[in-house]
């Protein structure tokens, strides 16, 4: 408890905090370079009623402490603590989107080059995040074509008798045929590493230097190639947007706050152009501007995440000058973390700022247009709260084989992707809609996970008999009161959608351009596009097994290798016999079975 008997404990010396509610949760984690004089500091916050560090502090039931040697010691600390607890009143850093982002394994013999949206503790190498998937797909096909490393799965290269279609494709060297030694082909990986790092004009003079070499020892070959290399080289430094015409490479930050919520952007300038963004948004911030600023600029950078030798702040941050001595550990190097206050280093945090703001103007265009939307819904519908959180279920199904319920989530009309969920029958045998919607709402509301709140209404795909198979569930559960239920159907094909609402005699019929009526139709057709993915996903994989079961000679084993090696049945019905014959454990003879197994029947697709 955080009490005058509890301080009179604390000594006047560096390390970290850590307040616990009475279940041990870990509410805080702070630092301080004498923690007396800071935990003596929220004393007087203790009397406020309103005042959000007050309410913290009523929740904290305990202190633990953790003395190090130095301050820096201390700020260490605090970062791994805060990743450890994730505590509620920290800042954490959570992207605002899930963005992707280029691995290289250079940790491998022969490394690869993916798409990914996790980093791992593995010593690849990462580059990104992305603004966007559109946007690491063009680096990412560019960089393929330029520089083809290998395309195989795994961490080691299997070697082969012949090489796959990324060969014949351009796409690849066949490092797995021995068509390219390690040397060169790391050589290439460095290659990449530039291009990924944005250093392109470092990269085009080395490229023309190989180039003019080449050619001076009559390799034309090679000098052909780097003759394309250069070429689509410079077609990509064509497209790009120059911000700043300094060289140097940057992080830049901007900030914008709207009372409790903060914006933070953080713009990844590589040679004048901007080669990344990350976006964070938090509601309900704990702490002023410097500190929330410091927390994200801590958690930003670790040994896998290494920041540039400047980065930019929109002012003055908590721990600012610690905090660059610790990057400065990092990364090896000196590492400056600066407020500009002139030129074009004061203009890039400009433009920062306003991309920041830009985040609230988005929020609140979308919050206002989304207001409007769901009181027009209320009203039309008469139901008994804002629906602010919507679910619909519905069931995907081919006369009762791979039957699958799949149930979507909108929240202040945006699908939010993590309450989606998917449902494989299991008690039903048979066309059953009914039985299978009993099943499928019987589990979604048996689950007690806290992130799957219940929603204000549930929309079902169906008329009066789905809604009273959903109404005797939601009664059975005691939620008929909380959740508002509405069921969609067409009666006829020639006829309009209608809804149906419990209590009804006669359906509600909307006029067909009608908002209300529109978004009710995007959820509905959102549910049955997400359950007929699976639907097929579970179809094919069904139809995959059977195909490849049918070929005399083909086992487990067998089957497992063709589709590592050649990637899908489709692949494989299209697959050359050389190709089939490339495959481990798979003679020229079985290769020839194969090939005429699918060319004598219809090629699936
Ligand atoms: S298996 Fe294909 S992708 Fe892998 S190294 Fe060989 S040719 Fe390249």
């Amino acid at each position: 408890m955080l009490d005058q008997s509890f301080l009179s404990s604390v000594p006047h010396a560096p390390g970290v905090y850590l307040m616990l509610d009475r279940s041990s949760t870990v509410l805080y984690v702070g630092k301080a370079k004498d923690l007396f004089k800071r935990l003596s500091s929220y004393i007087r916050f203790k009397g406020s009623a309103h005042n959000k560090t007050a309410v913290m502090l009523s929740k904290v039931h305990k202190v633990d402490l953790v003395l190090t040697n130095t301050e820096k010691e201390a700020l260490i600390l605090e970062a791994s603590l805060i990743k450890r607890h994730r505590p509620r009143y920290n800042v954490i850093l959570r992207d605002d989107k899930s963005y992707p982002l280029i691995k290289v394994t250079v940790q491998e013999e022969w490394p690869r080059v993916f798409m990914t949206r996790r980093k791992k503790n593995d010593k690849a190498r990462y580059f990104g995040p992305y603004a966007s998937s559109s946007s690491m797909w063009t680096t990412l096909n560019l960089l393929q074509t330029l520089f083809p490393l290998r395309r195989c799965k795994g961490t080691k290269l299997k070697p082969r008798k012949r090489p796959c279609l990324n060969f014949q494709m351009n796409r690849c060297l066949a490092p797995c045929c021995g068509k390219i030694d390690n040397e060169p082909y790391r050589a290439m990986v460095d290659k990449a590493i530039l291009f990924l790092e944005g250093r392109n004009r470092h990269l085009l003079q080395g490229l023309e230097k190989d180039m003019k070499q080449a050619s001076a020892k009559l390799d034309f070959e090679k000098a052909a190639t780097l003759r394309d290399q250069i070429g689509g080289l410079k077609r990509t430094l064509e497209k790009q947007v120059v911000v700043t015409q300094s060289k140097e490479d940057r992080d830049v930050y901007g900030f914008a706050r709207s009372d409790a919520s903060v914006s933070v952007i953080l713009l990844y300038v590589r040679e004048g152009v901007v080669r990344g963004t990350r976006m964070f948004f938090m509601e309900d911030t704990y702490g002023d501007d410097q500190a929330i600023m410091s927390q994200i600029v801590k958690q930003v950078y670790d040994e896998r995440s290494l920041p540039p030798q400047l980065v930019l702040l929109p002012f003055e941050i908590e721990d600012q000058l610690l905090l660059g001595e610790r990057l400065s550990e990092l990364t090896g190097r000196k590492t400056a973390l600066s407020v500009p206050s002139r030129g074009d280093r004061k203009d890039l945090i400009a433009m920062a700022n306003a991309n920041a703001r830009q985040r609230f103007d988005e929020i609140d265009k979308k919050r206002a247009s989304w207001e409007a939307l769901g009181m027009d819904l209320q009203k039309r519908l008469n139901l008994t709260r804002l629906p602010h959180h919507i679910e619909c279920v519905d069931i995907s199904n081919i006369s009762g084989t791979n039957a699958v319920g799949s149930l979507v989530r909108y929240e202040h009309g945006n699908p939010q992707k993590n309450g989606y969920r998917r449902y494989k029958i299991k008690q039903v045998q048979g066309p059953d809609d009914y039985a299978m919607m009993r099943e499928v709402l019987i589990r979604r509301f048996s689950d007690s996970n806290p992130q799957s709140a219940f929603p204000e209404m549930l929309l079902v795909d169906g008329g009066k008999g789905q809604l009273s198979v959903a109404e005797s569930i939601l009664k059975e559960k005691d939620l008929l009161a909380d959740i508002d239920l509405i069921g969609i159907a067409k009666e006829r094909q020639d006829e309009g959608e209608k809804l149906y609402k419990l209590g009804r005699k006669n359906p509600i019929i909307l006029p067909p351009h009608n908002p209300v009526l529109l978004y009710l139709m995007r959820i509905r057709d959102e549910s049955h596009r997400f359950g007929v993915s699976f639907h097929r996903s579970l179809r094919n994989k069904q139809t995959l097994a059977s195909i490849l079961d049918t070929i005399p000679g083909v086992g487990p084993a067998r089957k497992k290798q063709l589709l590592k090696q050649i990637g899908s049945l489709k692949n494989i019905s299209q697959a050359p016999v050389t190709d089939l014959m490339a495959v481990d454990g798979i003679g020229p003879e079985l290769a020839q079975q194969i090939h005429n197994h699918f060319h004598d029947e219809p090629t699936p697709r």
